[in-house]
């Protein structure tokens, strides 16, 4: 195939600067950056834990749980209003400025007179739009930045539905924040991420930023650079990493939490890839790959039309001779054959098997159709 590549070099790749301003800074300054304790535990906890986030990132939203949803009650709930004011001072003694979480009107009103610069909603509270439509009858008219939490089940309609909510209230600045399902699947993760859903999400909005909550998604320190330098490879918007002082000793999310120099180090490490790129050169080779990949996806339908065809025939006749559509020998072969011809060119034969079990799925469908179709020589 000859591909014209000055018709392709046109095509720019999509500009991220059409996003949403979120909290003054534009998200193409990436990784949008939001570290800071899971809670407020005190005020001098709260400092030095910023002033050493100071030392080594210029920018930062300093986050800090003050109302802490837990599971069962008696553990730590959060310092409460006090805690507020302790965000106020790492505010004027650092000029980082700050968030926490809210989930109902009172939290709001209150982070709205304490001056808080933006504030989130839980996983917790995500999964219900009765809670989330309150926060945002309460937010309405105010400036604060708003970040919407994916809900705890894998619901992408839910996690677009809250930030709706929020967008009909007038809110300008949203961002969205992935911090991974809870799902009944072993994993290694706390939250296993399903990135599928951070995707889908960009999908249907892509003006809005998408934040990666690598703590929550990883629930211990070691997985937090792979989880971080994959959300940046996705070209994920930016990145919440919870931080203490002295994680030892932290009131909420010991086991997750790491130290501000700690975090420096990952950051050391981490290749932010860009996301598009003024190379004209490097866009032309990226597009003509691109028209190249579109070609093969045409041919794959072009091939499944010629399957669908040729089942559709293989109905029929089953249906004339009295034969039963599925035939368990005949599908035991195919399976076999496919998997041993996908090992043989170097496909990983997992892919091969799922696809083939779509595939045979709409096989019988179609099959099924044509046996319920009433009889051509009946009339
Ligand atoms: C948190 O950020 O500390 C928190 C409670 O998160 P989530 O709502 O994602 O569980
Ligand atoms: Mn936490």
């Amino acid at each position: 195939m000859i591909i014209d590549l000055k018709a392709i070099s046109i095509i720019k790749i999509n500009s991220t600067n059409t996003k949403t301003a979120f909290f003054g800074f534009k998200t193409k300054q990436r990784p949008f950056t939001i570290f800071g304790p899971c809670s407020a535990e005190s005020e001098i906890q709260l400092l030095e834990t910023a002033k050493a986030l100071k030392t080594h990132f210029n920018q930062n939203l300093f986050r800090a749980g003050v109302w802490k949803p837990r599971t069962r009650p008696g553990s730590f709930e959060g310092a409460g209003l006090e805690a507020l004011n302790w965000l106020q001072t790492v505010k004027q003694e650092t000029g980082f400025p700050v968030a926490t979480e809210v989930a109902n009107t009172a939290h709001v009103e209150a982070c709205l007179r304490a001056g808080i610069d933006v504030v989130w909603i839980g996983a917790r509270t995500t999964v219900n739009p009765f809670q989330v439509q309150e926060i945002a009858d309460a937010l309405q008219g105010s400036g604060v930045g708003v970040m919407v939490k994916n809900p705890i089940n894998p619901d992408i309609n839910l996690w677009l539905g809250a930030i709706e909510r929020i967008q009909k209230v007038g809110i300008q600045e949203v961002a969205a924040i992935h911090r991974g399902f809870q799902t009944s699947e072993q994993s290694v993760y706390r939250y296993p991420p399903h990135w599928h859903m951070a995707i889908e999400f960009k999908r249907q909005r892509n003006d809005i930023p998408v934040i990666t909550d690598c703590s929550h998604i990883a629930g211990t320190p070691e997985l937090i650079p792979v989880i971080a330098q994959k959300s940046m490879d996705l070209a994920m918007d930016g990145l919440m990493i919870e931080t203490h002082i002295n994680p030892k000793v932290a009131l909420s999310d010991a086991k997750q939490q790491i130290t501000p120099d700690l975090l420096s180090q990952i950051f050391d490490e981490l290749l932010i890839r860009q996301i598009n790129s003024a190379d004209d050169q490097l866009v032309t080779t990226l597009e003509t790959i691109r028209a190249l990949i579109d070609d093969a996806d045409d041919q794959m339908i072009r091939s499944l039309l010629n399957r669908i065809e040729l089942v559709n025939q293989i109905g029929q006749f089953k249906k004339d001779k009295n034969i039963t559509i599925f035939q368990v020998e005949r599908w035991k072969t195919i399976f076999d054959r496919q998997i041993q011809f996908a090992k043989e060119t170097g496909i990983n034969a997992d892919f091969i098997e799922k696809l083939y079990r779509i595939i045979h799925e709409e096989s019988i469908r179609i099959q099924n159709e044509i046996f319920n179709q009433p009889d051509k020589s009946s009339n």
